[in-house]
């Protein structure tokens, strides 16, 4: 199938749908600066995310800690919504009942305009004291105001659980979905791996969107490959289209 074809296919698929999720990843915001996991140039290669991935790392070194997520968290800060973010936006705007589920920590999304993310792997953005329970802060240089001892990002670590409520809420999403968009994730870590399936499951629908191929691609109606800040705004383009005008 060509690039074109699998384009409209997926405009097609959008348009028709009655529920639809997107799920994406970081392969999303890379547009925006902020490097993926597993990319050449992602955080894997650099050895201080490396470090400092597991919630028992804060006690280990709590400087260099905090130190390496205030650095992320200013880059974060610093970056900007990109195309892919606001035409996500847009979509929603376009089909108020579509869910955004993202495994990104970086709040762009919302930053894009978009509605009630469900953000399961947290957000950089909000940090929180596992000492006393606080996380209203205001922190004093990610200090807790209350008890003094180091915050922490409210981001899931490594061996940490998901959030229940919010993993729950997207799996109903998707059970409910009938169109299951997957954008710039490699989607092979648990729940990544199986929100797309439970759509498959009850009957969705699904679409990836990936700079590189997946394994999931066999089970999509429409395969998208190229990158999502220069495709998702064509794709969303043609939703707000009349039907057989696109
Ligand atoms: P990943 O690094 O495993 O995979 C990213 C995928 O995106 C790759 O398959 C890559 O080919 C693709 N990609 C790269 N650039 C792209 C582009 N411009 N358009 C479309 N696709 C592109 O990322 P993941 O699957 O999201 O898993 C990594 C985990 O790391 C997540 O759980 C997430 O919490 C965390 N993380 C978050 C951020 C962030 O918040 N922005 C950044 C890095 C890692």
């Amino acid at each position: 199938m060509t690039e074109g074809i699998a384009l409209e296919l997926a405009g097609e698929l959008l348009r028709s749908a009655r529920r639809i999720v997107v799920f994406s990843g970081a392969g999303l915001s890379k547009a925006s600066g902020i490097p993926t996991y597993r990319d050449a140039d992602g955080l894997w290669m650099n050895q201080e995310a490396v470090r400092f991935s597991h919630a028992q790392d804060l006690e280990r070194d709590p400087a260099g800690f905090t130190r390496f997520w205030a650095q992320r968290l200013l880059a974060v800060e610093a970056a900007r919504p990109n195309p892919g973010h606001l035409a996500l936006a847009h979509l929603q705007r376009l089909r108020p009942s579509t869910r955004l589920v993202t495994q990104n920590v970086d709040g762009l999304l919302t930053r894009a305009g978009a509605a009630d993310v469900l953000e399961l792997h947290g957000s950089l953005r909000r940090w929180r004291c596992d000492h006393c329970g606080n996380r209203r802060g205001p922190w004093l240089f990610h200090r807790c105001i209350r008890c003094g001892r180091r915050a922490r990002p409210d981001v899931v670590m490594f061996g940490e659980m998901l959030n229940k409520g919010v993993l729950l809420d997207a799996q109903v999403a998707a059970q409910e979905s009938d169109v299951f968009l997957l954008v710039g994730s490699t989607a092979v870590v648990y729940p990544a791996a199986d929100l797309p399936q439970q759509a498959l499951a009850n009957g969705g629908q699904l679409i990836t969107l990936n700079a590189e191929p997946l394994a999931l691609d066999h089970s999509a109606t429409a395969v998208l490959h190229g990158k999502a800040e220069e495709l998702l705004p064509l794709l969303v383009e043609g939703v707000g289209l009349p039907p057989g005008s696109a």
